[in-house]
């Protein structure tokens, strides 16, 4: 495809844009990829929407090579199956709810689970249907607290997600792999760095959740890693200070639900955001844990671990209350190791979702309750849009005793990894895309299941996967860009050559666009610039800012029957015989 500069729609600016902060976010408005049209909303121009439309091809190639099928759902949607999973009220303010004019209300989705799986449950009723894998590449909208640095974190964004259906665990783990394994292969293709990091599985209930973080600088995820190769988000294993926590949101009012007998409850009692906050306190100085043994009639027996302002201490008779109609006492050294989930070193948690009411005080009560088949690590707060955190690395011995207190330990450059694999390095990183296994979650709460060979119902496994499409068009911008501009690889570059026609001899003009016709008919992406009345030195600035990797210069040599080639990376330039210059470009 050929596009003339004197045709495209586009306006570059010398300026940056006041309100923007990191790179990508600065090129692509000033090289007129995007523009803003609210905060953490924008429009994409034509040169963006080329990048963005090679980004999904890339994607959506991988996905159909391990047999994923695409379809396209609403992005509004109505609010029933989302009250039936609960996520109507868990998504808290990052939801965008709607109403229409009968009054019922709607949300503009944040992702589509409950409507993947209403919709293979109006399908499919049998295991010879499965497995199935359907994905799309599709807009989401999440109210997110703090918009920021353009694309990377929108209200409005494309994503790409995909959802796997099994009968069996295995089918499951399959596909699960097949996602990963197309993950790499997208991400190499796309000339993106990445990293795999074990991420926190918590609210959705999964069991097994990896992130392909791309690392950078301007990054607001904080991972680890060790010489021995243990990755993990720092989420996943960190104490969050009260600025990452959002307490505004808790559901009320309490109801201790206890969802088996190996469970650890949580109590995080009078923690509040705004009162810490005042203090000066991070979550680590706010909250010192203690862990209870409780004692349910029916039950039986879990462990507590309680949280509390630092300044405080347990009130036996306060927990009970909340916990009735169980009974409480310190926990021993044995009861640790009746629980071998626990894994040495560490007390396990996993949350499974918040549970918030006051007590008579008005100080807010928050109760996790803990699956300690997901242990690993301990303490917690509450917040983010999946409505919780785990906080970790409380390691036994060191920040905690058996019948002591736990000081929610922050982590720190040089701990120990928790696979023994050497001392952990921080970095940061994006999170760029998000696999995980969710099990039967969704398929229980919308009634999913099929029959298998015997005839017998049974309830479908399912994983979801995401790719931030319009986000990596950001990461790209961050990773592919020096003073001058963008330095888009080729396989994502709005076009592959740019012409840039100098001087005004109507021979170079007619030349040049021969030139880019003969390319175009080559089926290279090329931009023409074909402005009469610009100066060259106008027209370079303005090639490097846009980022084609290759710019052929029609000019002074043309008289010798030349033209000149720039790698824009490298800045090499070589001459060539206008003949052979298609041939050149790669
Ligand atoms: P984050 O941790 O950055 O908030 P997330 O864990 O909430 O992301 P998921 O629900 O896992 O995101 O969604 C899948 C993918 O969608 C993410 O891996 C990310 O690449 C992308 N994504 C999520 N939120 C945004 C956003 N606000 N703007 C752009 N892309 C996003
Ligand atoms: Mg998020
Ligand atoms: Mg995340
Ligand atoms: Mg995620």
């Amino acid at each position: 495809m050929m596009t003339r500069l004197t045709q495209l729609f586009l306006r570059t600016l010398r300026e940056t844009p006041a309100d923007a902060d990191v790179a990508s976010h600065q090129l692509l408005v000033r090289a007129g990829y995007i523009r803003r049209a609210a905060p953490g909303i924008y429009t994409w121009l034509p040169l963006g929407l080329k990048v963005l439309r090679k980004v999904e091809a890339i994607v959506r190639e991988e996905m159909e090579a391990i047999g994923g099928q695409e379809v396209h759902f609403p992005a509004l949607l109505p609010a029933e199956p989302y009250r039936a999973t609960n996520r109507w009220e868990e998504y808290g303010p990052n939801l965008f709810r709607l109403q229409d004019r009968r009054e019922n209300d709607y949300l503009l989705a944040p992702t589509h689970e409950e409507m993947f799986t209403l919709a293979v449950k109006d399908m499919y009723s049998s295991y010879k249907d499965l497995p199935a894998t359907i994905f799309q590449i599709q807009t989401k909208y999440r109210d997110e607290a703090r918009p920021r640095a353009g694309l990377i974190r929108g209200r409005e964004f494309v994503m790409k997600d995909s959802y796997s259906f099994d009968i069996d665990d295995e089918g499951l783990d399959a596909a699960y792999s097949r996602h990963r394994v197309a993950y790499e292969k997208m991400f190499t293709r796309l000339g993106l760095d990445y990293v795999i990091c074990e991420a926190m599985s918590g609210a959705m209930g999964g069991s097994k959740s990896e992130e392909f973080l791309f690392p950078t600088a301007i990054g607001e995820d904080t991972f680890v890693r060790s010489p021995g190769g243990y990755t993990a988000n720092a989420e996943a294993i960190q104490t969050p200070t009260p600025e990452d926590v959002d307490f505004s949101d808790v559901p009320a009012p309490a109801q201790i639900h206890t969802p088996g007998a190996k469970t650890i409850a949580t109590l995080v009692d009078g923690l509040n955001a705004e009162a810490a906050r005042e203090q000066g306190w991070s979550a680590a100085d706010t909250l010192k844990h203690v862990v209870l043994k409780v004692t349910h009639p029916t039950e039986g027996e879990s462990l507590l671990v309680v949280g509390l302002p630092g300044d405080r201490d347990v009130d036996l008779k306060r927990v009970e209350a909340a916990l009735v109609p169980a009974e409480v006492e310190p926990a021993s050294e044995d009861d640790f190791k009746a629980y071998p989930e626990l894994v040495p070193g560490f007390i396990g948690t996993g949350h499974i979702g918040p549970q918030g009411r006051k007590d008579e005080d008005g100080n807010s009560v928050i109760t996790y309750l803990m699956d300690a088949r997901v242990a690993r690590g301990s303490a917690w707060a509450t917040g983010g849009d999946e409505g919780g955190y785990h906080t970790i690395n409380n390691v036994f011995g060191r920040d905690f005793d058996v019948d002591g207190r736990i000081e929610a330990a922050e982590i720190r450059e040089g701990d120990p990894a928790p696979d023994g694999s050497g001392p952990l390095e921080l970095a940061r990183g994006i999170e760029i895309g998000h696999i995980f296994q969710l099990g039967r979650k969704y398929a229980k709460a919308l009634g999913l299941s099929v029959l298998d060979e015997n005839g017998k119902a049974r309830v479908v496994t399912m994983g979801s996967y995401g790719v931030g499409i319009s986000r990596i068009v950001a990461a790209l911008a961050e990773e592919y860009h020096d003073e001058h501009g963008l330095t888009w690889p080729i396989q994502v570059a709005p076009a592959h050559i740019h012409i840039v026609a100098t001087g005004k001899d109507p021979a170079i003009f007619e030349a040049a666009t021969q030139l880019a016709e003969d390319l175009d008919d080559a089926q290279f992406d090329v931009i023409y610039d074909d402005r009469p009345k610009v100066s060259a030195g106008v027209k370079f600035a303005d090639a490097e800012l846009l980022g084609a990797p290759n710019i052929l210069v029609v000019g002074r040599g043309l008289a010798e029957g030349t033209v000149e080639l720039r790698n824009r990376v490298t800045g090499e330039k070589r001459e060539l015989d206008i003949a052979e210059a298609s041939q050149l470009i790669t």
